[in-house]
């Protein structure tokens, strides 16, 4: 078989030229990375737990009805998705304050915030991924106001869906990152949920004892990462080589 096309490399991610136009694969590689890539280490199995974990969140945000670029899992390590034009922001939301929050508003980690807070990063490794306002993204063009209002329903749309399917199996939604893309049906242009969401790119308690698992693990050196995602990918019933009933989570008392 022909070697696929690499389109880009990230830090734990290489995306391929898909068999279609218009579709991308995502290949999930074992790379961590912290602190805009100067603690780099290669965690055995991340990248299939990962690669099952995003599906997952996908598949359920397209249930109820949240538009993604997920199209399909290929195998353990890779998803075929649509592929779309990144709008170059992380859009962060947060349900209790941590990381970089508390260092700039002086809060405790763990508060709980008021209401969601939605944040808004330009996406640019170089500057670190400095926050900016919504006047910056207006004023540089990175996104339109209607653009806006669409990404603002739907990071909450997907908050209350992740914290609601976390709660489920006793687990703390604290916050997360996600990515938003462009794709095009004819004339018209419709935004979707894009990239990827899994534990290294939220932040994930155990209600009962505050236990991290999610990258905190990594970049605190709390102790085995892969331990961490093979627990949240096992209370979602999702676990590689175990699969579950299908659709049933399981409850924790
Ligand atoms: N996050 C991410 N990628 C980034 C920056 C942040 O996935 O490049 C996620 C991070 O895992 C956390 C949330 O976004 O779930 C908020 O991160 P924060 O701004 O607190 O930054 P950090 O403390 O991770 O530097």
């Amino acid at each position: 078989m022909a070697r696929r096309k690499k389109i880009y490399e990230g830090k734990a991610k290489t995306l391929y030229e898909g068999p279609e136009p218009g579709t991308i694969v995502q290949y999930f590689k074992d790379d961590a990375t912290a602190f805009n890539a100067e603690k780099h280490d290669v965690i055995e199995g991340k990248g299939v737990l990962n690669n099952i974990l995003s599906e997952f969140f996908m598949l359920g945000l397209g249930q109820i009805g949240v538009p993604t670029h997920f199209l399909k899992r290929l195998n353990m390590r890779e998803q075929l998705v649509r592929s779309c034009e990144i709008i170059p922001l992380e859009i962060i939301v947060r349900n209790y304050a941590a990381g970089s929050l508390c260092k700039r508003l002086g809060i405790d980690e763990g508060t709980q915030l008021p209401r969601p807070i939605v944040e808004y990063c330009y996406k640019d490794d170089a500057l670190g991924d400095p926050l900016v306002t919504e006047e910056h993204i207006a004023a540089f063009g990175w996104a339109s106001q209607q653009d806006m209002d669409d990404i603002l329903s739907l990071a909450l749309r997907v908050n209350d869906f992740l914290s609601g399917v976390m709660l489920a199996v006793g687990i703390r939604l604290v916050d997360f990152k996600i990515e938003i893309g462009r794709v095009y049906d004819g004339d018209f242009q419709r935004l979707v949920v894009a990239d990827e969401i899994s534990p290294d790119s939220c932040r994930l308690w155990d209600i009962k004892t505050g236990q991290k698992l999610d990258k905190d693990v990594f970049r605190r050196d709390l102790g085995s990462l892969t331990d961490a995602y093979t627990e949240v990918a096992r209370r979602l019933g999702v676990m590689p080589n175990n699969p579950p009933a299908p659709g049933k989570p399981q409850l924790v008392n």
